[in-house]
């Protein structure tokens, strides 16, 4: 029987079996439920509160869906928290000033004709943008790995979510290809380490 592939292996049972999506999508109310965003978000490296949690406590989620919410989408941090950091101000404005420089040189440049050292001073000021943007492009090729298996991580365990089913008899969620279950507590250690 091709249906008994989708019953629980702990009680054997197909009565009480539910796709985990489709019991969170439907213990939400249909206005506040926005994406992954349900109060707690989940990440390789643990379990934390979003700033979401005051809008949606409100919200008519079941504690059950709220269990079984899906991993969080990692934020992505490969270039916006680099300008956030007080020595990447420091570089952006050396790079606008060494722009600005530029500018300037290359405006006396055409009013005085044939100033060498104006000339050697234009180059040398848009060498310091050059510069700022190889220490950025530089930065960012040594951070992208790590963020980029971060991303790989998730992506493994929301496929894995989308899979998983929860039965309401042993309070549980399984794989139907996997012949064990999980405690509903643990199903995030299961999508992230199994
Ligand atoms: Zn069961």
């Amino acid at each position: 029987m091709a249906a008994s592939s989708l019953s629980c292996p702990h009680c054997g049972q197909l009565d009480s079996v539910r796709k985990v999506s489709a019991i969170v999508s439907s213990g939400t109310s249909s206005g506040s439920y926005t994406g992954y965003g349900d109060g707690i978000g989940y990440s390789s490296s643990g379990m934390m509160i979003m700033d979401e949690l005051i809008t949606l406590t409100g919200s008519s989620q079941t504690q059950l869906s709220s269990l079984l919410s899906p991993p969080r989408e990692p934020p992505d941090r490969t270039f916006e928290s680099k300008l956030a950091r007080p020595g990447s101000i420091c570089l952006m404005l050396l790079g606008a000033f060494g722009m600005l420089a530029f500018f300037i040189s290359l405006a006396n440049l055409t009013s005085e004709s044939g100033a060498g050292d104006t000339m050697v001073f234009s180059l040398l000021s848009l060498g310091i943008p050059a510069l700022v943007f190889t220490i950025y492009w530089y930065n960012s090729k040594i951070e992208n790995p790590l963020a980029a298996s971060e991303r790989s991580k998730w992506q493994r365990a929301i496929s894995k979510w989308q899979h998983l089913y929860y039965c309401y008899r042993c309070d549980g969620v399984y794989l139907p290809s996997l012949n064990y279950i999980v405690p509903t507590q643990y199903m995030m250690t299961f999508l992230y380490y199994e």
